[in-house]
């Protein structure tokens, strides 16, 4: 016999700390775990025998076996599925392979003992949570057409062994939990039989308890109906078996936000069951993430890992849908481009943004209000849709909720609408980096003086659906942050007082203008007076022509673009401090004073809009300069 010792890769050891902290009281979920592994082994053995027959022969029969044994103090899960080899036993069970995995503990770690089951259910805790019960392990197995077994073995500390065996033929895989002495309660009959119906009775095969009652020698009975729940009729099913069908297939342990069971029947034929999760997945915004939808043919599963059938800015549902109409023997590779495939993702594609724009247009308001904390969630991976889906875009823009300078809530564009002032002609838009400096932009005074809402746009991704999208409504979005705005059909909030200052005449003006485009030559593309502020002094925006503001910064941050592009410095003619400049710029004496102002208020603007200053030493040798002149020094 060939024995070896080797270490948990350094993860393994700190995910097993936090399941077993964080769900100990939830710990009977390790049963559930194991039986769904177990499904999933039977069910990629069942593809596999598609093709090779010969895999299931002896023992033709698919099943799950759960085996009490007391007087050993084991609790057994068994299955016929595909098994496991030496290698996919060290690799599988030895190392964490999800990518995200350090980010995960990271955020866990941050949260400390709080990290609740939520958290540990986003992220599918899987076969590790057996060391919750048991204190060792050993997982028999035997590959699907391979002549010898294996068995793996551990405490869940030190590491594991991996030997070899003669048990377990023809093939398999059985996971034999030595049970702690506070977990004995899983090996009574009533206690497996009610946990066991609860996490399992949607799984399609059959499930067979065996526990001996007393000294009667235990049989197997078969607990579970064995059908497929997605083929079931909707009246048949409660509330529970879809929520543990909802975990099983997400690996999840949270709530789904909202499910969606049909069939159709017409032209092709596919039933269906998929769910939206109830919080953020932890890898949602990682680059290989996909969506979590399972393809059967007739109940026969194919594949979780066919990207075709969901679009990316889907990649959060999870579940599965089943065609009648595909070859069983369909090959992988080709699905991708199958013409039965691309009509099912329309139709799946259809059906979730139904039943998202069911709850969001819900009559009770409390409903309502769950479609606001989804959008939080996930509102920004549906607006990659906008530019990624056009045939889609009207319906998503219905689902999309905004932040806006009308209050701290959501808004929708229909309240947008409904809002607009007499004379607008457009959804103002405004985006940076963060909420809180959009709040206090410059470019939003004129529209606060004339009531006018704005979009706050804080997602990366508003910089490429907007270009994209025409409009709302026949409404276009207009960014204030780009080109002239010029609101001047909206009618001031407030009158302007008698007592108010005239701006600074055109030609004084026209002389300032002058001087600050020589000066700042090559630091900005053109100096203009402004028709968009009414309180700060100046401020900076794009060319009418060239990128928003913050798209160049977000392309330049990704190394999509060498320099950002030279902007244009708007200065208001109305305010104290430029009429006080364009004196300065009368008078010879005072140019070079003039000149660090305008640097300084440059600067400003940059710092106002979030850019980075090219010479922060610069900026506050001035600053101090003039700030010393100030107070006398
Ligand atoms: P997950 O199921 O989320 O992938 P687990 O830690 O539960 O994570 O399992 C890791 C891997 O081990 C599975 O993806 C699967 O490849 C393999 N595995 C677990 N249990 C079985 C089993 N009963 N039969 C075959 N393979 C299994």
């Amino acid at each position: 016999m060939t024995e070896t010792v080797q270490p948990f890769e350094a993860d393994v050891g700190r995910v097993l700390d936090l399941v077993v902290n964080s769900l100990y009281a939830h710990r009977e979920i390790f049963l559930r775990e194991l039986v769904s592994n177990a499904s999933d082994a039977c069910d990629r053995l069942r593809y596999l025998s598609l093709a090779q027959p010969e895999l299931l022969a002896d023992d033709p029969e698919l099943r799950i076996q759960v085996i009490a044994d007391p007087k050993a103090g084991t609790l057994t899960v068994q299955d016929n599925g595909i098994g496991m080899g030496r290698d996919e036993l060290a690799q599988n069970l030895g190392t964490i392979a999800r990518s995200g995995t350090a980010r995960f503990l990271e955020q866990a770690k941050e949260i400390g003992k709080e990290a609740d089951a939520k958290l540990i259910g986003q992220f599918g805790v899987g076969f590790y949570s057996s060391f919750m019960v048991a204190e060792r392990v050993a997982v028999i197995s035997r590959k699907a057409g391979e002549a010898v077994s294996w068995r793996w073995e551990s405490d869940g500390r030190s590491g594991f062994s991996i030997a070899e065996t003669e048990e377990l033929a023809p093939r398999g895989t059985a996971v034999v939990l030595q049970l702690r002495g506070d977990a004995k309660e899983f090996l009574e009959a009533p206690r497996l039989r009610q946990i066991v119906r609860r996490y399992a009775d949607h799984i399609a095969l059959p499930i067979l308890l065996q526990v001996p009652e007393g000294d009667e020698p235990a049989e197997a009975v078969q607990i579970n109906t064995a059908s497929a729940l997605w083929r079931r009729p909707r009246g048949e099913i409660t509330e529970d078996q879809y929520k543990e069908f909802y975990h099983h297939t997400a690996h999840a342990f949270d709530d789904p936000y909202a499910r969606i069971h049909f069939t159709v029947e017409g032209r092709l034929s596919y039933s269906g069951l998929l769910y939206v999760p109830g919080s953020r997945p932890f890898d949602l915004y990682d680059p290989v993430r996909r969506h979590g939808v399972k393809l059967y043919v007739r109940r026969v599963f194919i594949t979780d890992q066919l990207e075709g059938l969901l679009p990316r800015y889907l990649r959060f549902v999870t579940g599965v849908v089943d065609s009648e109409d595909l070859p069983l023997n369909v090959s992988r590779e080709t699905l991708q481009h199958n013409a039965v495939i691309a009509q099912m993702k329309k139709g799946l594609v259809r059906r979730v943004l139904d039943e998202l724009a069911r709850i969001a247009g819900a009559e009770d308001e409390e409903t309502r209000k769950r479609h606001l904390e989804f959008w939080d969630a996930f509102g920004a991976v549906l607006k990659e849709g906008l530019y990624e889906d056009g045939e889609n875009r009207e319906r998503l823009l219905d689902l999309a909720r905004f932040r806006s300078t009308h209050g701290d809530g959501w808004v929708s564009l229909a309240d947008y609408l409904g809002r607009m002032k007499e004379g607008q002609d457009a959804i103002l838009t405004i985006s940076g980096e963060s909420l809180k400096a959009l709040r206090s932009s410059p470019l939003l005074e004129v529209c606060r003086a004339k009531g006018a809402e704005v979009l706050l746009l804080d997602d990366a991704v508003d910089e490429f659906w907007l270009p994209m999208v025409e409009g709302y409504q026949g409404k276009p979005f207009r960014s204030l942050s780009k080109g002239e705005i010029d609101l001047s059909a909206i009618a001031d909030l407030e009158p302007q007082g008698e007592d108010a200052p005239p701006p600074v005449a055109d030609a004084k003006l026209g002389l300032l203008i002058a001087f600050l485009k020589t000066r700042l030559e090559g630091e900005v593309q053109d100096v203009r007076p402004s028709r968009r502020l009414t309180e700060s002094a100046v401020c900076l925006v794009a060319d009418e022509h060239g990128l928003d503001l913050r798209l160049e910064r977000f392309l330049k941050e990704h190394r999509q673009l060498d320099a950002l592009a030279k902007r244009v410095l708007e200065i208001n003619p109305k305010h104290a401090l430029i009429r006080r400049m364009a004196e300065m710029a009368e008078n010879a004496a005072e140019r070079d004073t003039l000149e660090e102002l305008a640097h300084l208020l440059l600067d400003q603007a940059r710092i106002a809009e979030g850019e980075p200053l090219p010479d922060p030493g610069a900026f506050a040798r001035r600053l101090s300069g003039v700030l010393a002149r100030a107070v006398g020094g």
